[in-house]
């Protein structure tokens, strides 16, 4: 078969099985009783995280986590000893120090995994969790155009219902209209979040969509089509054009006055306009809850919001594991959520951020659900977050989430616009590839992440001794060349819709130790800054 004809075969085998795990999904049953399977695992999680890695790690001579365990000198019986004696999270925090975890860039396949001088042999697939029935297909987009796929199991998005239904009591969202402010395929979250919601009874008002492109407006729409037909009637997505999101904010206004409120739900930097946008036109949206997700809650994401009459609250996820946790009523300042504790264990250790002298409380997950797409021990996304018990009296304290993280911010990955890029991959596009292609060399090229009043903006600095090309020349220079690196395609669309890639003809930012960091990341700020 021709390349181009076996690549469309195979994308629509893909597609065909992404339909009918979503099939799949809408007929499974939602759970009799929500809380209680919360309370079960909260109950049983050391005993299901023992299990899980009796089956999924001590039972698998190839699974790269087994090699980890071996050369810490600790067997199975061993790790159940020290979590019973010292509890699940001192017994991960022993482990880590003695190699047992996994880096974002280790899990991505992108670096090595390296212990004690030996390499271990791992591949994309190591890490999913082979007692999860994934069925629903996620396919987004890969490195050098190759498709990245996540799966997921229907009972996994069953327990998100669960945890989603916390979220509706707290902040009493039964009446509320839901405007979803998502992306379509390649992502699977704007597509499962109107499911969930119509499923659970919500009143899903309108699904805006931004950086669509290419085929996957038209497979978006088949998913669409798939669920109607099998009974759940989530709506099509609405693009947004030019950036522009007036007809959002004119929907949540005209909902406002009907006396209708409404909840927002979606990626910060694009909820963020929506304020921004009823701001410019005068449009009142007074009492609309925000609850943002995707990138850091910035106390500058939050001032616009809450300038427009919004509330504004955090949601905590990773693709990894989904929805790692959620912010209540009490949480009004700073990004800080209640994790999940009956689905993941979290702790934290003090690191230097590989890419600055910046010291950060990086923080490790551990998958505890036996129908989560990955089984990960200690993995560690680069996030920085403060692990500590919470004090409020909320819905999620009641049923068990009695800890919190705060200060949560993103460090060695740009999170612009709710999408994600690889930093090491960035740093080799800064170092090696816009020299070769424009000009200049290491050094003279810097990606600056600024906290802007409306949005996340992202900044390429490029030195003046890079001549003879223009800056909107090498915006797009950059913003094609940056589609080519992992989960780049994805993100390129919608920056170049955000119009949120800017250059500016500068020197590079110096830190106070002399440092030209590749990439000045989300929410550090070095002043002050000296020029070469
Ligand atoms: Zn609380």
């Amino acid at each position: 078969m021709p390349s181009g004809l076996s690549y469309l075969y195979r994308g629509a085998a893909s597609y065909a099985r992404m339909a009918g795990g979503i099939r799949t999904y809408v007929r499974t049953p939602a759970a009799k009783d929500p809380d209680a399977s919360i309370k079960w695992q909260l109950d049983h999680r050391e005993d299901v995280f023992l299990d899980m890695a009796r089956r999924v790690v001590f039972e698998d001579s190839a699974n790269p986590y087994l090699e980890m365990f071996r050369m810490a000198g600790c067997t199975y019986g061993d790790l159940a000893g020290v979590v019973k004696s010292k509890g699940l999270e001192a017994a991960l925090a022993q482990i880590h120090g003695e190699g047992v975890y996994l880096g974002n860039d280790e899990l991505k396949g992108t670096t090595p995994i390296v212990r004690g001088g030996r390499e271990i042999k791992a591949s994309s697939r190591s890490f999913r969790n082979p007692l999860a029935n994934a069925t629903i297909r996620g396919v987004s987009s890969g490195s050098r155009g190759k498709p990245f796929e996540s799966y997921f199991s229907p009972p996994f998005y069953v327990h998100a219902e669960a945890l989603n239904a916390i979220v509706n009591r707290e902040f009493a969202l039964q009446d509320h209209a839901h405007i979803i402010l998502r992306s379509t395929l390649p992502s699977l979250v704007g597509l499962m979040d109107c499911l969930a919601g119509v499923r659970q009874g919500d009143r899903m008002e309108r699904w805006y969509a931004f950086g669509a492109g290419g085929h996957y407006s038209t497979v978006t729409s088949l998913m669409v089509l798939a669920a109607r037909f099998s009974g759940c009637r989530i709506p099509f997505p609405e693009y947004l054009r030019d950036n522009d999101f007036s007809a959002a904010a004119e929907r949540v206004s005209r909902l406002c006055a009907a006396g209708i409120p409404c909840v927002v739900r979606g990626p910060a930097s694009p909820s963020v306009r929506l304020a921004a946008a009823a701001i410019d036109r005068g449009l009142d949206i007074r009492g609309t809850l925000f609850l943002m997700s995707g990138e850091a809650l910035t106390d500058a994401k939050r001032a616009v919001v809450e300038s427009a009459g919004g509330r504004i609250f955090a949601r905590y996820g990773m693709s990894e594991f989904r929805v790692i946790g959620h912010g209540c009523r009490q949480m009004t300042e700073g990004n800080c959520v209640h994790p999940y504790t009956d689905s993941l264990a979290v702790i934290s250790h003090r690191r230097q951020t590989p890419l600055s002298d910046v010291d950060v409380h990086s923080l490790l997950f551990t998958t505890l659900l036996s129908s989560a797409p990955n089984f990960l021990i200690n993995f560690e996304p680069n996030d920085h977050g403060i692990v500590e018990p919470a004090s409020c009296d909320c819905e999620f304290s009641r049923i068990g989430f009695r800890w919190r993280i705060r200060d949560i911010f993103s460090f060695s990955k740009l999170s612009g616009q709710g999408m994600t890029l690889i930093g090491t991959e960035l740093v080799r596009l800064l170092e090696e590839v816009l020299p070769a292609r424009i000009g200049g060399r290491p050094g003279d090229y810097q990606l600056i992440e600024r906290e802007g009043t409306a949005q996340t903006s992202i900044e390429l600095r490029v030195s003046p001794r890079v001549t003879g090309w223009s800056p909107d020349g090498i915006r797009e220079c950059f913003l094609d060349e940056i589609r080519r690196i992992y989960g780049g395609l994805l993100a390129s669309r919608v920056w170049r819709h955000a119009e949120a890639v800017r250059v500016v003809m500068a020197e590079p930012i110096v830190t106070a130790t002399g440092k030209i960091h590749p990439l000045q990341l989300l929410g550090i700020e070095k002043a002050p800054a000296k020029r070469t």
